[in-house]
């Protein structure tokens, strides 16, 4: 009888020529030399143990156990045994770590992503409570409060399962996620110590040691500045949540390992992290860090669906040949891989720019390109994360459609990345406000397009060149109503131009110009003028 074969994985770092040549063109060889071994380690795990285990944990979701049996409140969270080994291997991997030990630098935060980009696709999203913990690493060191950067940050940085903590970050309540201004939880001062009154509505890795949160000081005004920035730590000594009360977990369509809660903060002892109002500025540098991660993440579950659809490929038959040697469905892989590749060059780009900023090492305009390119990369990711996912499945047929092979989960989990840190549209008019933001990428674009003679490569770089055009001379409307419309237009637009340029520059330098040459003919111009609607 015929039995089908199921798709497999090997080592994950020796199958990406992606990631291979890309650390080789930006990584020195010696530093090359250096993580390889971490990443290869990374990358056996991810193929094997990991990905043996994710299958098998499959049906486990995380439990909320809000009484016990005399009738106490305890709220204790159970992990399952996937998210439980996850975190060890973070820690012991340097997944967080390796970004603040910075042993080369500004390329320690790309050596990081690396690291979190193999990890992530095995560990059903253990990436959310890392990307919060980077997070709150970073938000606290840029906030010079030296008593809770001692407290917290080696516990955040550490390499010691034991020692390791992971951080939350409450923001979202009922009144509103994208509009935080709105929100109800009250700071209230009493000899000397802040206590949290409030509703949190979505609150994600709810097992976390501590959290950084807004509420507002009593006496403050409405409105975002309000709102201060504060550090809580969730427990005591004993295990006893502080003043918080786990409502409920959230019953979600995906990133279901995830433990979201709703939580009633009843009196939380906090401390302000950095002043008495500003929190949504203050809590900026956090963001940036889970929107990286967040494209990190997107760019590494396209990766690993391509990677199971490449295998399937060359293992299924349908009419006397392997897929893989139908024009059609090679076509279509192609396709999904230049996608994969384009977002993996914007992600990893952003990554560089990230690193030379935490070490200082960028120039005003980079800066200023890093500040453009955050939103616009996590948001461009998340929504191909979302389309190479769905035709993922479709390339496995029907099979791409049952749980058990542990394909459908790809397209939930890679449905939340556009959702949350900043929805797309947010995002999109987060990215017209960044003043010269469109200067920064013209010039970023024609940096990779400068040197690139090669005539193969002429019409992607013109199609390049000419919707960042179409962007200037759309952006010159002062209407603000119909720049608002478009706003999502224009970063789509952004996004695409920037992956293309990317993609052209990695193809000259590689010489491999096919994902390039691809994916100048999708998408990449979205503007509609302004007389077009
Ligand atoms: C699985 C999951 C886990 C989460 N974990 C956390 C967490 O740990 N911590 C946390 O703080 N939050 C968390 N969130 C919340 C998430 O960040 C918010 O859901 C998100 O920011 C959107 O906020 P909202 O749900 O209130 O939607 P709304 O803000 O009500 O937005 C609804 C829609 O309106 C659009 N919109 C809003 N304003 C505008 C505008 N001016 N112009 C055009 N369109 C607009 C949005 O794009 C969106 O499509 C999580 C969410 C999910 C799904």
């Amino acid at each position: 009888m015929f039995q089908q074969a199921p798709p497999a994985l090997g080592n994950q770092y020796h199958d990406d020529r992606v990631l291979r040549s890309y650390l080789a063109r930006v990584l020195p060889a010696d530093v090359l030399r250096d993580v390889e071994e971490s990443l290869v380690e990374m990358g056996r795990l991810a193929g094997g143990e990991l990905y043996e285990l994710q299958l098998a944990d499959r049906l486990n979701e995380p439990t909320l156990t809000q009484w016990d049996a005399w009738g106490n409140r305890v709220d204790k969270i159970e992990l399952t045994p996937l998210w439980r080994v996850a975190e060890r291997i973070a820690a012991e991997h340097g997944v967080v770590a390796t970004a603040y030990e910075q042993r080369h630098g500004s390329l320690s935060r790309v050596h990081q992503c690396a690291l979190a980009y193999l990890f992530t696709p095995s560990t059903d999203i253990y990436s959310c409570p890392l990307a919060m913990t980077d997070g709150a690493a970073r938000t606290l060191l840029t906030s010079g409060n030296q008593k809770l950067i001692e407290r917290a940050v080696p516990h955040l940085i550490t390499r010691d399962p034991q020692q390791f903590w992971t951080a939350g970050q409450w923001m979202t309540e009922l009144t509103g996620g994208s509009d935080v201004g709105l929100s109800e939880t009250v700071a209230k001062e009493v000899d000397g110590q802040f206590r949290l009154y409030g509703r949190k509505w979505f609150t994600s890795a709810i097992s976390s040691q501590i959290a950084l949160t807004l509420a507002r000081p009593e006496g403050n005004p409405p409105g975002g500045r309000g709102l201060a920035l504060f550090y809580l730590e969730t427990r005591d000594d004993d295990g006893h949540p502080r003043n918080i009360v786990i409502n409920r977990l959230k019953d979600k369509l995906g990133t279901r390992k995830v433990p979201t809660a709703e939580l009633t903060l009843d009196g939380t002892p906090a401390q302000l992290v950095r002043g008495p109002t500003d929190g949504v500025r203050n809590i900026a540098p956090l963001l940036n860090i889970t929107r990286l991660w967040n494209g990190i993440s997107a760019v590494s579950l396209m990766r690993r669906g391509v990677a199971l659809a490449s295998d399937y490929a060359r293992k299924r038959v349908a009419f006397g040949a392997p897929l893989s040697e139908k024009p059609l469905h090679r076509d279509t892989l192609a396709t999904l891989e230049a996608e994969t590749e384009a977002a993996f060059h914007l992600a990893f780009y952003v990554a560089e720019l990230t690193g030379r900023s935490e070490t200082g090492e960028i120039s005003e305009e980079d800066a200023l390109l890093l500040r453009v390119l955050t939103p616009v990369m996590k948001l461009i990711t998340g929504k191909q994360a979302v389309v190479v996912a769905s035709e993922v499945l479709e390339m496995f047929g029907g099979a791409g459609y049952v749980e058990d092979t542990g394909l459908p989960v790809l397209l939930r989990d890679s449905q939340v990345l556009p959702i949350w840190e900043g929805t797309t549209n947010v995002l999109a008019l987060d990215t017209l406000r960044v003043k010269h933001g469109l200067k920064q990428i013209e010039a970023a674009v024609a940096r990779c397009l400068d040197d690139v003679g090669d005539p193969r490569l002429a019409n992607a770089a013109r199609i390049a060149r000419s919707a960042l055009d179409h962007a200037s001379s759309w952006l010159s409307t002062t209407d603000q109503p119909t720049l608002e419309a478009g706003a999502r237009r224009f970063a789509l637009t952004l996004g695409r131009t920037m992956e293309l340029a990317l993609l052209i520059k990695y193809a000259h330098w590689s010489n491999e110009h096919e994902s390039a040459r691809r994916f100048a003919t999708s998408a990449i111009d979205f503007i509609v003028d302004h007389d077009g609607l």
